[in-house]
């Protein structure tokens, strides 16, 4: 089977199973295949996450794969902005000689590194931290650092980890800033809100200006006034404590500071914080009494607080609401969540140690419950991937070896990956980096300026900062003002049109890859994918691209041996 380019499909079996890449559910999916075309998407009911589901987006992923703008090789960027095809060698030779001249000339931590793949596309992420750790980068940044890190400093001074809520089976849901019906976040979202609306013993808490879907569904909606959410979540705090309806025990078995916090609490003026957010006192009143009697409470934050103003305080205030209601690791609750493998450096990075003096014990006892529970789901995956309908088989020993393979490398470089753990400030603006992550928004006022220590070159990872990051005029002048720009991508994005070089890299479904936004607990799901499609001729797998220019740079070690060993002992998948 092969289409029009000549690849051919791995084989006569049309059907794929595989997972969608679109957000961080990575919902699992089973593909039909007419040649390189996917010809029917529906969810995989087998998978332990999705159980059959998806949303409408999965339906259209062959505008992913076969998106007429997928570049088939390497393009070199001339004087007049347009861009020449050259061949893999020209480009790695090229790129490796003007990389090491911005180290030599002016220092590798000069190099800036931005991404390391999209939704469920990291594998080749570790092969960029050994780029990084070869030019001597120490600055690094992706998306999440538009958003999060505001909530990821407030998690690191409370407890030193990262929550999420278990909504499938809380009693009450709390959205701020946040509308899962569209964006997810949670496995199964939709028919999760659908639950949770029906079922008259639940109730959905959403506080949103817009009356967007989740909010139509909520029993509460705080339609607060842009930008002042804030002042609801510290009136509705002050309604709970006040009216008693915080957990004193808990409080006084897992915080520390507690009576300042309730002090400044007692002392917000309700009415008038109500007034100012634009959200009647009554209906804040009722709410927290709501959240103060449920048996559960789980709460999630996001984009829509995330990037307005206040939203570190707002994120301090949004977790108070189950602190002090002491909704914290029972089902319906919060929880610290598992992961196979860390994808930012730690929660914050800069200002003092971080002390988890909450919940330490609950959390240390939970997370060792959560390994556990990951690593014997990971093994019941490897096993039944050898089973499962996918275009390339593996046997047992080759899936374990892979595992294997990136679990050691996995652990020997999580440090590397977030270079910044060990920077705590940036270069020009002095800017705090927080969970290894040097801030967007400052980006390119490290490039577009005369100070000595300004970023010369950029290397840029499936992502597309150009065009999803704030302020794209100036990033199109600091693009152009760098020594060396380098995107790797799949398709001619705005950003790539800026850059000195594009690398194409083959799409999610033509190499091995895996699902590591997996933030749940205590069931949580690692997916390694076999590959759907052989790669599109002319393009490589993102380690593939590293492991040349690493080679070009003449960095390799001598002896490879952490990872040749395990690559040696997989046989070849039939
Ligand atoms: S919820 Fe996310 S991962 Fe699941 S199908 Fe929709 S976009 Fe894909």
């Amino acid at each position: 089977m092969s289409d029009k380019t000549g690849a051919k499909v791995e084989s006569s079996d049309t059907t794929a199973t595989t997972a969608c890449i679109l957000c961080e559910c990575n919902c699992g999916i089973e593909i039909t295949l007419d040649g390189r075309r996917f010809d029917r998407i529906h969810g995989d009911e087998q998978h332990p996450a999705s159980q059959g589901y998806t949303c409408q987006k999965a339906l259209r992923l062959d505008h992913y794969q076969n998106n007429p703008d997928r570049i088939t090789s390497p393009l070199r960027r001339r004087f007049d902005g347009t861009y020449e095809e050259i061949d893999w060698s020209t480009a790695v030779e090229e790129i490796a000689a003007r990389l090491a001249a911005v180290r030599d000339t002016y220092g590798g931590d000069k190099i800036f590194f931005y991404g390391g793949g999209g939704q469920g596309n990291h594998l080749g992420g570790m092969y960029g931290a050994a780029l990084q750790a070869a030019v001597g980068a120490k600055y690094y940044s992706n998306a999440i650092a538009q958003e999060k890190t505001g909530e990821f400093w407030v998690d690191g001074k409370l407890y030193g980890g990262h929550t999420k809520g278990d909504f499938a089976q809380s009693e009450v849901a709390v959205f701020v800033g946040k509308n899962p019906w569209q964006s997810h976040s949670f496995p199964r979202a939709r028919p999760t809100l659908k639950q949770i609306a029906r079922d008259p013993d639940r109730s959905m808490i959403v506080l949103d200006p817009r009356r967007s879907e989740t909010a139509k569904m909520a029993d509460f909606h705080l339609q607060v006034r842009s930008g002042t959410d804030a002042w609801c979540l510290a009136a509705l705090l002050a309604v709970l404590v006040r009216d008693d309806l915080i957990d004193h025990e808990f409080i006084a078995e897992h915080t520390s500071g507690s009576d300042a916090v309730l002090a400044a609490l007692r002392e917000v003026p309700i009415s008038d914080y109500a007034q100012r957010c634009g959200v009647p006192e009554e209906l804040i009143r009722s709410a927290a009494h709501r959240i103060g009697t449920a048996s559960s409470v789980a709460t999630y934050e996001d984009l829509g607080t995330q990037q307005g103003p206040h939203s570190t305080l707002v994120s301090y205030l949004n977790k108070l609401i189950w602190i002090l209601t002491g909704n914290f690791g029972e089902p319906g609750t919060m929880f610290l969540h598992s992961s196979l493998i860390p994808l930012t450096g730690p929660p914050q990075s800069n200002g003092p140690e971080c002390t988890p003096n909450l919940l330490r014990d609950k959390a240390s006892r939970l997370l060792t419950m959560a390994f556990a529970a990951t690593a014997s789901r990971v093994g019941k995956l490897v096993s039944a991937l050898a089973g499962r309908r996918t275009t390339a088989s593996v046997t047992d020993r080759t899936a374990k070896a892979v595992l294997d393979a990136v679990a050691t490398r996995a652990a020997a470089v999580a440090p590397v990956i977030a270079p910044g753990g060990t920077e705590k400030y940036t270069l020009v603006t002095k800017a705090p980096i927080i969970a290894g992550l040097v801030p967007c928004n400052l980006i390119t006022e490290e490039i577009l300026t005369d100070h000595p220590d300004r970023l010369r070159a950029m290397w840029i990872d499936a992502n597309n900062p150009a065009h999803s990051l704030a302020d794209s005029p100036q990033w199109r002048r600091a693009m152009r003002a760098l020594d060396l720009s380098v995107v790797i991508d799949v398709a001619m994005t705005e950003t790539a049109r800026l850059a000195d070089y594009v690398l194409p890299a083959s799409s999610q479904f033509e190499k091995w890859e895996a699902s590591f936004f997996n933030f749940e607990f205590p069931h949580n799901v690692f997916q390694l994918r076999a590959p759907v499609l052989d790669p599109l001729p002319g393009t490589l797998s993102e380690p593939e691209i590293y492991a040349r220019v690493i080679r070009a740079l003449g960095a390799a070690p001598d002896s490879p041996d952490p990872v040749s060993n395990p690559a040696r002992s997989c046989s070849r998948p039939s």
